[in-house]
């Protein structure tokens, strides 16, 4: 059983996830980012999951820091500059500019070095797993498998290549770092829900991919619990890069996965028709505040103004239109750019899952079957 509480941290992300190490039952858990934030400001959403956790039960056996964005490495500095009681990590997992062959004479970007001086203070470990080295899917050969207890972790981004091209970005000037916690959520109930989205048109878009290097860089992998459970973590990774990835683990017919936490916050570019193609999965997560306001130049602005620019409904039409199987969509927060989905649902043949309290949701695969679980 694994159990992925998607708190709702603006437009970031923040997975809280936990599973029962077989045969003995132990809940075991892990971090997967921490939302926008920064040293100094805890994102209220995971401290509030902090405050509801049992001083007991604060040991992690992984902490992920998937990749530099602010909305992603923001909290993660929070945890490990004012880590709450009875917090540990057996491991951290960061791909900092010191793993990269490349990139010794480079410093990262800010958050990303002190994220790296954090670590260096503490005793936590670090990317252990790769005997210290970085956390990369080799040129070669099949993704590698790391074990947890109970769990794989079958990596699936970065590669070699997308870690060296963020070397590049580094050496260069690093984008403006996005969000941040004091920014508002775009994505607020009261907007206007225009009835003629032609979705059929929108899921046949065409797909122009991520061009972030710094998303490429990403950490992004498929979870399989002893009970053949599969969740993937799409981060927000490069749809060519999963792609490339899942052919590798399984080189024909779609790659089985119970439940996939849509890459990049379910952005046009990231959830491409190659990569929904390549799964069979009946479970998405969108996992997203709405992040920044739609541009007046997106495609989709003829259809929704003035609302959080995630998820994108060209990557949910891919999804959902023509769908070999009825999808599920399970959504970390209620707004303008989740809720129209509701109203479509029927027509399309597809299921909304919306949480039951502000903060987050939490589902729940137990033996591959997928549920809502009780936020604790
Ligand atoms: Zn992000």
């Amino acid at each position: 059983m694994i159990v992925v509480e998607v708190l709702a941290v603006r437009g970031g992300d923040c997975l809280w996830i936990e599973w029962e190490d077989l045969p003995g039952g132990r809940r075991r858990r892990m971090l997967v980012d921490g939302g926008p934030g920064g040293a100094k400001s805890f994102p209220p959403a995971l401290k509030e999951r902090f405050d509801r956790q049992p001083e007991s039960e604060r040991d992690f056996e992984l902490v992920v820091c998937t990749h530099i964005d602010d909305d992603h490495i923001g909290g993660l500095l929070a945890l490990l500059t004012s880590p709450p009681p009875g917090f540990s990590a057996r491991e951290v997992w960061f791909n900092s500019m010191r793993h990269l062959d490349l990139a010794r004479d480079v410093l990262g970007p800010r958050s990303g070095a002190h994220f790296e001086r954090l670590l260096t203070d503490s005793s936590i470990p670090w990317n252990v797993s790769a005997d210290g080295g970085a956390i990369v899917v080799p040129d070669d050969g099949a993704p590698p498998v790391f074990e947890l207890p109970g769990l794989s972790v079958t990596l699936l981004s970065p590669t070699r290549d997308g870690l060296r091209r963020l070397a590049d970005v580094v050496r260069g000037k690093w984008p403006k770092e996005t969000g941040g916690p004091g920014e508002k959520a775009a994505d607020t109930l009261g907007g206007r829900h225009p009835a003629a989205v032609p979705w059929r048109r929108l899921a046949a878009a065409q797909y122009t991919p991520d061009s972030s290097k710094a998303n490429d860089s990403s950490v992004a992998f498929c979870l399989e619990h002893a009970d053949g459970s599969r969740v993937l973590c799409g981060a927000d990774a490069h749809a060519e890069t999963l792609v490339r990835s899942l052919h590798r683990l399984q080189s024909s017919g779609r790659y089985r996965v119970d439940l996939c936490k849509l890459p990049h916050h379910g952005s046009a570019g990231n959830v491409s028709p190659a990569f929904v193609d390549a799964l069979d999965c009946g479970h998405w997560l969108v996992s997203t505040e709405g992040g920044h306001v739609i541009r007046a130049s997106s495609s989709e602005s003829a259809y929704r103004q003035n609302e959080g620019r995630n998820p994108s409904m060209r990557a949910m039409a891919r999804i959902f239109v023509d769908a070999p199987r009825p999808p599920t969509f399970w959504f970390n927060h209620r707004g303008d750019s989740t809720e129209r989905y509701e109203q479509i649902a029927e027509d399309y043949g597809f299921r909304v899952r919306y949480p039951d309290s502000p903060g987050g949701i939490a589902v729940e695969v137990r033996a591959g079957r997928v549920s809502r679980a009780k936020r604790p």
